[in-house]
């Protein structure tokens, strides 16, 4: 099955938005096998929103459409689609169910206007929207089958994830088992990854073995297409072998798995507590920890000291030790992870100082960071160049930092 992604809205081809829609879509198809073609933009036009439907029967078999189901006029969507494959729009029990409960839980009254939201295309099956008004549907006509997801991000992707994605799944298990297993990598680049992989990625046909970096981190999504679940574990656990006797060494972790959820989990099972003074990440290395659930077993707290005064103030750093050392410097790393570790009573603490950039500080280099790991072993700093822009910067000083937390 292939797909094409067709985002409805003229705010998009002005530029006041980003398809993120079709990007979370398109994630989230790529871990069920079902390859994307085209991702097609169109503005709130039925002549030209009804040629590029034409266009993507040409070439898909599942088209779907994110935006326009909304009850204002320009929200043309699913009247275009009704008319283009000459179907009807009708009132759908399930649909005026879904919208009564939106109405229920927001503790609010519904109006006429809003019934309105429950015509969907005849004979659809309707996706129940959790977090607004509009359901969303599925159509089959033929050989397409047509989706239509509401536009705003918060509403369509729930929808997306929770809804249709199972459905689909449910759709290619009557044919196949599709099942996909990712491996995440630190420390080594996506080149040299795929340069030590290079004959085994050559090969590959069943499963397929697709690469992605960001930021310092590579992943290998090894996806199996075959009969039955048993025989899928099979081929993904073949390839995993062969990929880790070679870079297995870089391996961190599976699946949904982050350099912060390791951190997490490998802080809980020895018991340990952590906290961190941040410069140049501002409270970047914190939020990441705090991102995971459970965060609050492990992670007592911190400082953001942005400048030399507030290292002084919170830290109970001198002022006569920065006029030895550089704000950016290994002593100030240490000293940095051994005042807040003392400060919030932790057996590990982590300190992030660094020129984030475009600007050098100083002596030192624009991408210059230290880290600093403090523990009851003692104080480590270790130094990291990096040439990013500012932010990218921020982020992989963060991941390395996470890292120094696992190794
Ligand atoms: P509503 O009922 O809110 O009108 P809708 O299904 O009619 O929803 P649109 O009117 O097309 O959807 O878009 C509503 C909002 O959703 C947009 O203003 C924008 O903020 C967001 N949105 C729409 N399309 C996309 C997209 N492709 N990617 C990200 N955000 C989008
Ligand atoms: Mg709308």
């Amino acid at each position: 099955m292939n797909a094409e992604i067709i985002a409805v809205g003229s705010e998009l081809l002005l530029g006041q938005i980003t398809n993120t829609n079709a990007r979370f879509i398109s994630g989230h198809l790529a871990e069920i096998g079902i390859n994307v073609y085209y991702h097609t933009v169109v503005g709130d036009n039925p002549e030209r929103l009804k040629e590029t439907i034409a266009v993507a029967e040409s070439r898909a078999d599942l088209i779907i459409f994110s935006g326009g189901l909304g009850p204002t006029k320009d929200d043309l969507t699913k009247q275009t689609i009704a008319h283009h494959l000459g179907t009807t729009l009708s009132m759908d029990d399930s649909a005026m169910e879904s919208i009564a409960a939106f109405f229920e839980r927001a503790g609010r009254p519904m109006t006429d206007n809003n019934k309105k939201q429950a015509l969907v295309l005849a004979g659809s099956e309707v996706l129940v929207n959790e977090n607004g008004m509009a359901p969303g549907m599925m159509y089959q006509n033929g050989d397409h089958m047509y989706m239509l997801l509401p536009g705003p991000p918060h509403e369509l992707e729930p929808m997306f994830q929770f809804e249709a994605k199972p459905k689909l799944v449910r759709m290619l298990n009557e044919e196949n088992v599709i099942l996909s297993h990712v491996l995440r990598f630190y420390g080594i680049g996506e080149a040299e990854l795929e340069d030590r992989l290079q004959d085994i990625l050559d090969k590959q046909t069943n499963p397929t073995i697709a690469p992605l970096a960001s930021a310092g981190e590579v992943t290998l999504r090894i996806t199996a297409k075959t009969d039955t679940t048993d025989e899928a574990w099979k081929l993904i656990d073949g390839a995993k072998e062969e990929i880790l006797e070679r870079v297995g060494d870089y391996l961190y972790g599976y699946d949904d798995d982050s350099l912060a959820s390791k951190a997490i989990d490998l802080l809980k099972q020895q018991g340990k507590t952590v906290s961190a003074a941040e410069s140049l990440t501002a409270g970047l290395f914190q939020s990441e920890l705090a991102s995971v659930a459970g965060a609050s077993a492990v992670l007592n707290g911190g400082v953001v000291t942005y400048n030399e005064q507030m290292k002084i103030q919170q830290l109970g750093m001198i002022q006569e030790f920065f006029k030895e050392h550089s704000v950016v410097s290994e002593e100030t790393a240490a000293a940095m992870a051994e005042a807040v570790r003392e400060k919030f009573n932790t057996d590990i603490s982590v300190s992030l100082t660094g020129a984030a950039g475009p600007d050098a500080h100083g002596e030192e280099p624009a991408g210059t960071v230290w880290i600093g790991i403090a523990s009851a072993e003692g104080t480590t700093a270790h130094r990291l160049q990096l040439s990013g822009m500012r932010n990218t910067n921020r982020i992989r000083a963060v991941k390395l930092a996470l890292y120094y937390l696992i190794r």
